[in-house]
């Protein structure tokens, strides 16, 4: 059993703010300034040094998305939470901060397609190189990692492929060779996923998915678990005698996220703050639903495959289960008999929507190899291993019959 010794929702609702709101607000309030007024130079000189935590501008921190990042730190038990404009921002940032020309990131080919976007072409042009391998043979991962590898990096459970490696074995191997675990736990959030439990270093996560409260804004979290010894990272060795094991929260707040210039909104901070309070309820009825509808279209004859780590016979469920208990997430993937059918599956849908996005209250459909995708050329179509014929489902919060009669009537069964 997944946080036995605290529920969640409790935990968010009932933590208060760092300081009282001056108006005694139970919501913490849309600071929406860009720059915060100090009585004398002394003090705003302490700000600045950051010897009084106090705000001095809001590309740097503010009011609104700090009392956010907090219940971010006190549910997800990371020991630090900045919160950024999207989720590729995060994952931007993260790699800003620890990555070098001549470094390499140990990583799968079997990415969200902008995070693959972000290894192959953008980081490439600074000299730092992916490296694609299997994650799940960890013989080859191991192979693959040396003295310049700033990173091992994988999503907790691939999208649209839907594996999920073994991130205690591959924290462990990582760790034997000096290199940090970095994973992007977007698909699966904390009521079901610990990942401080399996030694991860370094978590991403898209906020727009589960915890924006239906799809409401964007926005990105990095969670520093503060485990990792970075004295081994060129980036960081120095700032390791002064900051310990907070050498990479120290940077990132102090240099990169500021130049970087992507610090979350105030405005997106509030919605996802209360997104927050409501994403334990709507996580575990979308991941219930998701995986009744993963039994249900295994037994459609019109269906080939149904892809989702929660099912007895899928070759991840042990470790899925291992990792996310009875909630693995509210995303599956399955397969027609050709991309016609998938498009004509699609066209007749009239309650599940035609959109991308993961987690909305509403259940989402996409076709992923000519959307997510569809720019790549034939290698790289190849390398992330995405069929035609497959479709990748968000479950929303619909009721499940009605999402059944759904999908029967666009596979013309009834
Ligand atoms: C959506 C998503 C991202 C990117 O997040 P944005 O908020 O859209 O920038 C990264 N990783 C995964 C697994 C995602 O689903």
């Amino acid at each position: 059993m997944k946080n036995e010794q605290k529920n969640i929702s409790t935990a968010i609702l009932n933590q208060r703010f760092r300081r009282r709101d001056s108006q005694g607000a139970i919501s913490m309030p849309i600071y929406s300034g860009a720059a915060f007024e100090f009585d004398t130079a002394e003090e705003m000189e302490e700000a600045f040094l950051g010897k009084s935590g106090k705000h001095t501008y809001s590309r740097i921190s503010n009011p609104t998305v700090e009392a956010f990042e907090d219940r971010i730190v006190h549910i997800s038990g990371a020991k630090h939470a900045i919160a950024l404009s999207s989720g590729m921002a995060a994952i931007s940032n993260i790699f800003m901060t620890i990555a070098y020309s001549g470094a390499n990131i140990v990583t799968s080919p079997h990415l969200f397609g902008n995070t693959f976007s972000l290894f192959l072409f953008t980081l490439e042009a600074f000299g730092v190189k992916a490296r694609f391998c299997n994650l799940l043979d960890l013989e080859e991962v191991a192979r693959n990692i040396d003295d310049k590898t700033c990173a091992v990096f994988t999503e907790i459970i691939t999208n649209p492929q839907m594996e999920a490696a073994d991130l205690q074995a591959l924290s462990e191997l990582a760790h034997s060779k000096k290199t940090p675990l970095v994973v992007d736990s977007t698909v699966v959030p904390w009521p079901a996923f610990e990942a401080q439990k399996w030694g991860v270093d370094l978590e991403v996560v898209s906020s727009t998915k589960y915890i924006s409260g239906g799809a409401t804004s964007i926005g990105g979290l990095i969670l520093d678990h503060q485990r990792f010894d970075w004295s081994h990272s060129p980036r960081l060795e120095k700032l390791v005698q002064m900051a310990g094991p907070k050498a990479f929260t120290v940077k990132l707040r102090n240099e990169i996220a500021r130049n970087m210039g992507a610090y979350m909104s105030p405005y997106t901070a509030y919605l996802q703050s209360l997104g927050l309070e409501t994403m334990d309820l709507r996580f575990k009825k979308a991941s219930n639903t998701c995986k009744q509808l993963a039994e249900f279209l295994q037994t459609l004859s019109p269906v080939k495959k149904v892809y989702y780590t929660g099912l007895k016979g899928n070759p991840f469920y042990a470790v899925s289960y291992k990792q996310f208990g009875e909630y693995p997430g509210a995303m599956l993937t399955f397969t027609l008999e050709d991309q016609a059918h998938c498009f004509a599956f699609m066209n007749r849908l009239q309650i599940i929507r035609r959109a991308t996005n993961l987690f909305d209250n509403k259940s989402l459909i996409i076709h992923p190899l000519s959307t997510i995708y569809g720019t790549l050329n034939d290698e790289y179509k190849r390398m992330v291993s995405v069929p035609a014929n497959l479709l990748r489902l968000s479950a929303g919060l619909e009721d499940l019959n009605d999402l059944k009669n759904d999908i029967l009537q666009a596979l013309q069964l009834m």
